[in-house]
């Protein structure tokens, strides 16, 4: 049977059919009012790639890297065209247009997409999002066609290889639903979207349901308790527009709601009271909070689609905060409470989606906003396509903010309640530099992130003191290398092997060590050769096991009162010689490629004791730590104090990592929005150290640097080029700057001395 109609779906149909429907047929099960859908299930696109004897052809085609951009490219084109020109077995024609036949002659559909996977059929992927509305007679067939080509997307094909999936366990089902041509529609939350609280809010205009979902209109509030069925709140708006169905074209149209209705109340008494009871037995039926879009047409009310409200906090929703009076969702003029700290500079515009889960990822559109409590690196790929980030947690050097700074992306981190304040779908403005949130576009918030640091003019101020640059992702590298700076003076390689989705051990484990290191290889040659033959000085791995334990394999890891202070960088590289070893060997590997440019730079050091045991696991690795450049970074107050004992091991370099070195110092964790305040890079006693040290290093004949956030900032640089620094590395968009400052203070030291 090709298609399966939603009375006959049950749970045990998950695989066949996909979430979407799945959740729809339970609905339908559940006496809730569903418009009549069948859908095409799994195996009938299963049984068209083998039918027609293209499915080997098919994964022969995306079996590509999907790292390689035009590979990817060109795959996903042949695979999508290879679907769209295939005919459609007489057999499985027949059976769709004989189902869609019975919904009635001509019949306008919605046909969606919902892509499943063996075993999993519950697992959200990104791109299947196809909806084609409108849809009637023979074309219907074009359109399921068009879905299933949509499994085979760019963005598809890249995540699915990212998270490892393989391309042939990976099924779709499309659901095909009547339209319903509403006289009105909106949205409803079973419960406050963020308290939790037993309040239903409504949203109501006429047409419709797209013309709220997209803003069009200014909706009618109405807030009910849903104990004693009281309006609590109602807010009738001016609907000036509505969408509608073009007769002729069947097109959805904007159309001017006729004056007489414009401010007229959408929705009656018993139409609210009807909402809020099947409010009531959808959220008692999924058992959470559901955000439902309904219609109503001809007095009939329709559910057209329900899922969990992501917004309500755990806090929240256990407090049982019952104020339910704020309204839910926030007009383009309202204020929104919402500020943090300025991480990325720039404004952007968009569409905020709130991440939850990792698996939410795939909501992230191009140009959207990420709302999240904290990004990780699996997000990178999302940050990549966003047009700003705001996170509840974080300061001005966590994960977001060092990330976001890289792709240049503006970013606004450590807002606290962005995640329960913001709605999801909202269109807000965020400004990087600011740290504030407002609601509504603004047109003008546009930028291109490489362009931006590309100087003006080719010439860099000549500056005895190198200037250079941080990268955390390769990606970053083209952007990085525009800004015309010295080298790399920090690459954090944990970014490479966080993206795998798996903690090193886990890796290692089931693609073996030469995959491994091949991808540490890569990651740090990509940048190298972007930078060659300036220095680049990349790190080995330091991230602490919180960031490891959200990975596959994160299970094994150590759970941690405070991972800061746990077991990360050298200390765990030390610990667990056997996997340190493949990191160490990926950098012999670049050096026998000839990239003798790369350098090896040592996190979280201590003492010499912590030096001299890498050393030995650098030799042991075949290194030759004497031709090779290699050092450490300074970010203990111990590693400061101690630089005299380091000196004698041999390091070439001492680099201070002021994010650690802050942190240490004033017992500030730097990731606590609480005592963000109290974060100062520039405290006497951090100066006292990083001065004591610079001193000391010169004595030796030994550079030093600075790779932390503080070396963007111009009072640092002129505290360190004063002390006598060897180099100042910064972030991308701020070396431009850092080259100026340097250079004044450098003409300021000269002019002084002959003076
Ligand atoms: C630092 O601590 O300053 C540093 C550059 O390292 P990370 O931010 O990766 O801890
Ligand atoms: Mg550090």
């Amino acid at each position: 049977m090709a298609v399966l109609w939603l009375d006959d779906i049950r749970g045990d149909d998950l695989e066949t059919v996909g979430g979407k429907a799945a959740s729809l047929g339970e609905m339908t099960s559940a006496g809730l009012p569903v418009p009549p859908a069948f859908v095409v299930t799994a195996d009938t696109y299963r049984s068209f790639i083998e039918a027609t004897g293209i499915e080997d052809e098919l994964f022969e085609l995306v079996d590509i890297e999907t790292e390689d951009s035009a590979a990817l490219a060109e795959a996903a084109d042949a695979a999508q065209e290879l679907i769209r020109e295939t005919p459609m077995p007489e057999e499985l024609h027949e059976e769709i247009l004989g189902a869609y036949g019975e919904l009635g002659d001509d019949v306008p559909v919605a046909v969606r997409s919902s892509a499943t996977a063996e075993d999993l059929p519950d697992a959200s992927f990104a791109g299947q999002q196809e909806t084609f509305l409108n849809v009637t007679g023979e074309e219907l067939v074009d359109k399921v066609r068009e879905c299933w080509a949509s499994l085979f997307t760019q963005r598809a094909l890249y995540y699915r290889q990212e998270q490892g999936f393989a391309e042939e366990v990976v099924d779709i089902a499309v659901v095909v639903q009547q339209m319903v041509d509403a006289d009105k529609s909106g949205v409803m939350f079973t419960s406050h979207p963020s308290t939790g609280a037993p309040v239903v809010t409504i949203e109501a205009a006429w047409g419709l349901g797209e013309a709220v979902v997209s803003g069009a209109v200014t909706p009618d509030n109405y807030v009910v308790d849903r104990n004693t069925g009281d309006v609590q709140d109602k807010t009738v708006a001016e609907k000036k527009v509505m969408h509608v169905r073009d007769e002729e074209s069947g097109e959805t149209v904007e159309r001017e709601v006729p004056a007489d209705k414009q401010s007229e109340q959408v929705l009656s008494d018993a139409e609210l009271e009807e909402l809020r009871e099947t409010g009531e037995m959808i959220e008692e039926y999924y058992g959470t909070p559901q955000d439902v879009e309904w219609a109503i047409y001809d007095d009939e009310l329709y559910l057209l689609q329900s899922r969990p409200i992501t917004t309500i906090s755990e806090e929240a929703a256990e407090s049982g905060v019952a104020d339910g009076g704020a309204a839910a969702v926030q007009s383009d003029d309202e204020e929104i409470p919402v500020s943090g700290l300025g991480a990325t500079p720039g404004r952007a515009s968009g569409e905020a989606k709130i991440i939850y889960d990792l698996d939410q990822l795939d909501k992230i559109g191009e140009g959207d906003i990420i709302v999240a409590e904290m990004t990780t690196p699996d997000m990178v790929p999302a940050m990549k396509r966003a047009a700003g980030i705001v996170t509840d947690e974080g300061g001005t050097t966590s994960h977001a903010a060092i990330v976001s700074r890289e792709l240049g992306v503006p970013a606004v981190v450590g807002a606290e309640t962005a995640t329960q304040q913001l709605e999801d779908g909202q269109y807000i403005t965020i400004d990087g530099e600011k740290g504030s949130v407002e609601a509504g576009a603004d047109e003008t918030a546009d930028h291109d992130a490489v362009e931006e640091v590309r100087p003006d003019t080719p010439v860099t101020p000549m500056t005895a003191t190198r200037v250079k640059v941080n990268v955390s992702i390769p990606n970053a590298a083209e952007r990085a290398a525009a800004t015309g700076a010295d080298g790399v003076g920090l690459l954090r390689i944990e970014h490479m092997i966080l993206s795998l989705g798996k903690t090193p051990e886990r890796y290692i484990e089931e693609n073996g060590k030469e995959a491994y290191i091949d991808q540490i290889v890569d990651g740090v040659r990509s940048v190298a050769d972007e930078f060659y033959p300036r220095p680049v000085r990349a790190r080995t791995l330091d991230a602490p096991t919180d960031e490891f334990r959200q990975l596959e394999g994160g299970e094994d890891e150590p759970e941690e009162h405070n991972p800061m202070l746990g077991y990360r960088g050298i200390r765990r590289s030390l610990d667990r010689p056997e996997v340190f070893k493949y990191e160490l060997e990926a950098f012999r590997k670049l050096y026998e490629m000839g990239y003798d440019n790369v350098e090896i730079m040592l996190p979280l050091v201590n003492d010499s004791e912590d030096v001299l045991q890498a050393k030995q696991l650098m030799e042991e690795a075949g290194i030759d730590t004497e031709k090779r450049s290699w050092g450490v970074m300074v970010e203990t107050p111990a590693a400061a104090l101690g630089i005299e004992e380091m000196a004698e091991t041999g390091i070439d370099f001492a680099s201070f990592g002021t994010n650690d070195l802050t942190q240490y110092t004033l017992a500030v964790d730097r990731n606590n929005e609480n005592v963000a305040d109290r974060y100062d890079a520039m405290h006497p006693s951090i100066l006292e150290l990083i001065g004591q040290t610079i001193e000391t290093c010169r004595e030796h004949d030994i550079e030093t640097s600075i790779c932390g956030q503080a070396g963007s900032e111009n009072e640092m640089v002129r505290f360190l080029v004063n002390e006598g620094v060897t180099s100042i590395s910064a972030n991308i968009d701020a070396v431009r700057d850092v080259q100026h400052e340097v250079k004044r203070v450098e003409q300021r030291l000269l002019l002084d001395s002959v003076r």
